[in-house]
């Protein structure tokens, strides 16, 4: 009998590959069996990891040059990956960025940006495999990459934080929508994660140890760690499983502790 968390014969689909939480969880994909298309605006860093974890995995990697900003570089990217593979069984919305801005310093057009890739991006590309992919077989998988920030505000995330909750309530949305499709949306919403988002906060041994401080596992997260999880939401074991937010953060948002002084991203 085939193993629950076995991914062979799966197509994935993950936006932000290049590197961070995207590159591990492609990585992890595909050591659980699934082929992999990653896509970022960095083609050739996306080329690199792509043929780094074939060899390693033994599967079939692709990658295309994406914007998810730009609604015909999804188009691009969707249609690659289906010519190349013939479908879509697991999306991974991950790419994401961020402006720490104070608010009475954060533009328009800086709020706009974040909008667009962390939200209006994953809207897009969701939309897109749904329509053309996942609907017409009546089968299909999208993990969302939020963030406890949804829930947790923060000083300079304000924008941020704000898209990451449009995302969540946007994944209970899907998940309504789709569940007749037999598609399941959940989202994962990670604490903090070192990565080079972040890497202004951890390269700092001072500021990092303030900010490990508040979490009781005492630690920040592995991007293997995140990976893991999509690998399992990915799988046939979370099959029942739809709308769910779920929290991957050491235990921080339990702590009561999560106040940073406005000016400490910087
Ligand atoms: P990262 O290391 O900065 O990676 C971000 C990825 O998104 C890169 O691959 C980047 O590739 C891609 N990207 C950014 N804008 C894009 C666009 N317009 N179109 C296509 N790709 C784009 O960050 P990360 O920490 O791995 O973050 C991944 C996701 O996890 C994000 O959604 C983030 O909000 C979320 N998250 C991270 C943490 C954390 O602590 N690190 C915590 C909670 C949630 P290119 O630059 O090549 O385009």
């Amino acid at each position: 009998m085939k193993n629950m968390f076995d991914l062979s014969g799966q197509t994935a689909l993950v936006t932000g590959g290049s590197r961070g939480i995207g590159r591990a969880i492609s990585r992890m994909l595909a050591e659980a069996g699934a082929d992999v298309c990653l896509v970022s605006r960095d083609i050739h860093a996306c080329k690199d990891i792509a043929e780094e974890i074939a060899e390693r995995t033994g599967r079939r990697v692709a990658s295309f040059q994406c914007d998810v900003s730009i609604p015909q570089s999804i188009e691009l990217a969707i249609q690659g990956t289906i010519e190349k593979f013939g479908k879509i069984d697991v999306l991974i919305n991950n790419a994401g960025i961020i402006v720490p801005k104070p608010l009475d310093q954060l533009t328009l057009e800086d709020f706009q940006k974040v909008f667009q890739t962390n939200v209006f991006g994953a809207f897009l590309v969701a939309r897109s495999v749904v329509a053309q992919d996942m609907k017409p077989r009546r089968a299909g998988k999208i993990i969302n990459i939020g963030s406890i920030a949804a829930d947790f505000p923060r000083a300079e995330l304000g924008a941020y934080g704000s898209s990451k909750a449009a995302l969540h309530t946007l994944t209970k949305a899907m998940a309504i929508e789709w569940a007749p499709h037999n598609i399941t949306v959940n989202a994962i919403a990670p604490g903090p994660v070192k990565t080079d988002l972040n890497a202004s906060i951890w390269q700092r041994p001072e500021l990092f140890k303030s900010f490990v401080e508040r979490v009781p596992m005492g630690r920040w997260s592995e991007p293997d760690e995140i990976g893991a999880l999509a690998v399992y939401l990915a799988s046939d074991a979370a099959k029942f499983m739809t709308g769910s937010i779920v929290k991957i953060d050491g235990g921080l948002t339990l702590s009561g502790n999560m106040k940073i002084d406005a000016g400490s991203t910087k």
